[in-house]
């Protein structure tokens, strides 16, 4: 995984906002995200956080823990 960020970091520059597929617990969620590189790499670094688009919350399992433009950061529960 580290590896992986690593990669990204040398191919985009730090302000380009990378584009993600929704990571909420919708089976099938195929919407967009724009997240910053240096917001994916701190999220990535948490094994318990995702990033979803805002509202996509599945509140039995995690909640939000930032609000951001276009994009919410969700941490599970356990
Ligand atoms: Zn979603």
């Amino acid at each position: 995984m580290n590896d992986r960020i690593a990669e990204l970091s040398e191919r985009f520059n730090d302000d380009q906002d990378l584009q993600l597929i929704c990571e909420c617990a919708t089976e099938g969620c195929t919407e967009r995200l724009e997240v910053p590189l240096d917001e994916y790499a701190r999220v990535r670094r948490c094994p318990d956080w995702f990033l979803i688009t805002p509202g996509h919350i599945f509140s039995d399992a995690e909640h939000v823990i930032e609000h951001h433009d276009g994009y919410d950061i969700v941490k599970t529960w356990s």
